[in-house]
């Protein structure tokens, strides 16, 4: 059976107004069930309950932080699972999202990244995050508006779903983001930051996780990280804005004694000369086994003053939901002792 939610809004079936219906229902509604869509016909919607699925997940647990952040962890049809953060800011509602059930690219820091590589999430099941999330938290899907692909996975390694999933998300019929609230995160992968400059319909934001301005520290951070040398990922980052004229964003995780000191701090201020760019701090989330400590509010902010002296413009990114573990770099499966508690399933 097909996973309705694998599809483009444009590949629906039905047609004209039934097809409209349909998609109100699937992505403003948010139903749950075909049985819901009440103004279809009966046999309409048992035909449709015979070949397509609605929902992707099995299972869906909550862990609620108390800061207000939300970790949900979703059990798929095949028995894996990963898990998606919704973060409600005073002015905004955030979601991060998915791409794979683990992560191949291991960084160090990252409690996904030692869970090892389960399988790529399907288009639907990327999309199916922000419709349960809604539905979680008794909003409509809609009132999602910024989404980050930063949660498990690196979405260029799982590029064609990726991109559907956005298309998706962005299409007025279906989730209707502005690609202005949407924001890819990768580990950097020259080739496939190259792709998405290339997406000229879909505009959305680039992030960049270096974490370390020079190679023996970014390889100890990001074992993989040797496969693409620094100077390849700036370049593409270059070239990435001069294809799309958009500011490039830079994540950088801060680890007590290994990547916070003020030679990094000058050099990744040289790495950024002339490009239009943004740095994210991120004080490292802590996590058993990790092996690493975050650095000290002090130092953070020497780092950061060594920075904006040199014209960088950057700032500090206060992870939410830590005690959930549902901050960057946490999510790897765990229920922490916070309030659990199960949300709409399958
Ligand atoms: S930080 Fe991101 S890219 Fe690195 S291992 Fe974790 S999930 Fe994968």
């Amino acid at each position: 059976m097909r996973l309705l939610l694998d599809l483009h809004p444009d590949s629906y079936p039905l047609e004209g107004f039934r097809k409209r219906q349909l998609l109100e229902w699937v992505f403003v509604q948010g139903a749950g069930s075909f049985e819901a869509m009440t103004n279809l016909p009966a046999d309409l919607r048992a035909t449709l309950g015979e070949e397509y699925a609605l929902n992707p997940f099995r299972e869906i647990e909550t862990v609620r932080s108390t800061d207000g952040s939300v970790k949900y962890l979703f059990t798929l049809h095949d028995g894996r699972q990963m898990e998606a953060v919704y973060m409600p800011y005073l002015d905004r509602r955030t979601i991060c999202v998915s791409t794979m059930v683990g992560c191949p690219a291991k960084c160090a820091f990252c409690a996904t990244g030692a869970m090892g590589f389960g399988r790529n999430l399907t288009p639907g099941e990327i999309v199916g995050q922000v419709l349960a999330v809604a539905g979680g938290e008794g909003i409509a899907p809609r009132e999602l508006r910024n989404l980050v692909f930063m949660g498990m996975g690196e979405p260029l390694l799982n590029y064609d779903h990726t991109m559907l999933a956005a298309r998706i998300l962005l299409h007025p019929q279906a989730l209707g983001m502005s690609k202005r609230r949407v924001t890819l995160s990768t580990v950097g992968l020259p080739k496939g930051i190259r792709r998405l400059a290339a997406e000229d319909d879909l505009g959305i934001k680039l992030a960049i996780s270096l974490h370390a301005p020079d190679e023996e520290t970014r390889q100890r951070i990001i074992p993989t990280g040797h496969r693409n040398s620094i100077v390849e990922i700036m370049a593409a980052a270059r070239e990435y804005q001069a294809t799309t004229g958009r500011r490039v964003t830079f994540e950088y995780s801060m680890l007590r004694g290994v990547n916070d000191q003020l030679w990094q701090a000058r050099e990744l201020a040289g790495l950024l000369r002339g490009l239009v760019s943004h740095v994210n701090l991120i004080p490292m989330n802590p996590w058993d086994g990790s092996g690493f400590e975050s650095s000290t509010e002090a130092e953070i902010q020497a780092f950061y003053d060594e920075l904006e002296a040199r014209g960088v413009d950057v700032s500090v990114r206060r992870s939410r939901g830590k005690d959930a573990g549902a901050a960057c770099g946490q999510l790897a499966l765990k229920r922490p002792d916070a309030v659990t508690g199960s949300a709409a399933s399958a």
